[in-house]
């Protein structure tokens, strides 16, 4: 007789987008005249730039025609995306790499969700809290987390590593020693980064106790200060001991078109084994390529123009987040990110709980956000509003909350 996997069984309900998506129904329904703004979900906004349309056009004729039409990718990407990512993301910044440490995939989403089957059942994993609930889901389904207690949202065999205004939402290494280590920086939900010092740090613990770092670096476009590293491999030693993720999405508008890539070291080794290998079989076994199209678009953010329409959009929604951060302060809130991050992070005022504060500003200001408690116990008493929203808007929804106060 066939039995389900139980593991499925343990995930608590994922409520956050489902249970905000029913309240703001609602609230519409109820009160049809009023305009809501939404600055909740981490989607962008904006269209594709026109390097990338321009790329799928002129793929997509290939493939209309025998000669250039082209059936399943290589498993691990095309040359042509895995050396220009290898040139502008890396070597650009002083980190060399071979195109076989780059596999390209459909998503950071599924990368950080599939990495965990790199390590053993009895793996023990460190997540950030709050945390972008993907790495702890991924690693329940595979059974590696232990029991649920309701009332402190926590896993019996996950180790937390809060992040709160004590900290500066900066993470301390872990007391108890983890196996692998899953480090968001610039972060999501909170919008801290990691000068290059702190995740040295990082790097050296990881390589002292032979833990692995899960490196996701998905709002790497986002870094404005000098003093935050790119890529994790900009620290010493971080072949060694950290995996790196990579996405399309947030950079150039890739949510609905699907592309990213991860990157594992050779010289990254576990029982002497390499990660590296480990990571082609998995990935040749499980995944037949992102789309040649998908891989041409990938390509085009790289070409000059690529690179300056991808800056321009995100400088766009920079100057959101600037426009969020700089008017939620002048109304005297509390507030973090967004700096070198698209997300910012506020206290909600008077201690008010991050599920109230949603439905007192749904309700005031008509603007729709996401309470910080969603993303995990730390998150409590916290609010993510995001930049990815249209100018006007942003600027309307702050003129709303400014006017709360
Ligand atoms: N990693 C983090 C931290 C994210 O916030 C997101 C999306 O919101 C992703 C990965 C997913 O990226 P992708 O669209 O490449 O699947």
């Amino acid at each position: 007789m066939s039995r389900v996997n139980e593991n499925f069984l343990k995930l608590p309900g994922s409520y956050l987008f489902s249970t905000i998506g029913k309240k703001v129904k609602e609230y519409q329904e109820a009160n049809p005249d009023k305009r809501i703004i939404r600055l909740g979900i981490g989607d962008v906004t904006l269209p594709l730039p026109p390097a990338v349309i321009t790329a799928l056009h002129a793929a997509t004729d290939e493939m209309s025609v025998q000669d250039t039409f082209r059936g399943y990718a290589p498993d691990l990407g095309y040359e042509f995306l895995r050396s220009a990512i290898a040139e502008c993301d890396f070597r650009r910044r002083g980190v060399e790499l071979s195109i076989d440490e780059i596999f390209v995939s459909d998503g950071a989403k599924s990368d950080s969700a599939n990495i965990q089957e790199l390590f053993s059942a009895d793996a023990r994993i460190a997540v950030c809290d709050p945390v972008y609930p993907v790495y702890v889901d991924s690693n329940v389904m595979a059974g590696r987390t232990g029991t649920y207690d309701i009332a402190s949202g926590r896993w019996s065999n996950v180790i937390y590593m809060p992040c709160t205004a004590q900290n500066d939402f900066v993470p301390e290494l872990p007391e108890q020693v983890p196996d692998v280590i899953y480090l968001c920086f610039p972060n999501n939900p909170t919008g801290a980064a990691l000068t290059k010092e702190q995740l040295q740090r990082w790097v050296d613990y990881a390589n002292e106790k032979k833990a692995v770092i899960i490196f996701d670096a998905a709002y790497e476009a986002y870094i404005s200060r000098e003093e935050v590293p790119h890529s994790i491999y900009e620290c010493a030693g971080a072949k060694t001991c950290a995996i790196e993720l990579r996405s399309f999405s947030k950079n150039a508008g890739f949510t609905g078109t699907r592309l990213a890539y991860t990157v594992v070291p050779k010289e990254l080794v576990l029982d002497g084994v390499a990660l590296n290998g480990l990571w082609a079989r998995r990935h040749g076994t499980k995944f037949n390529g992102a789309p040649y199209i998908i891989q041409k678009a990938g390509e085009a953010v790289y070409s000059e123009e690529g690179q300056k329409q991808v800056a321009e959009m995100v400088g766009y929604y920079m100057n959101n987040a600037k426009v969020i951060y700089d008017g939620l302060k002048a109304a005297g809130y509390t507030v973090s990110g967004g700096v070198d991050s698209p997300y910012i992070w506020l206290k909600t005022p008077k201690d008010m709980g991050s599920w109230d504060f949603f439905d007192y500003l749904l309700s005031q200001a008509n603007v729709v956000g996401t309470p910080g408690a969603g993303f995990g116990p730390s998150g409590e008493g916290y609010f993510r509003l995001t930049a990815f929203g249209s100018y006007e808007n942003t600027v309307e929804a702050i003129e709303r909350i400014g006017r709360l106060s």
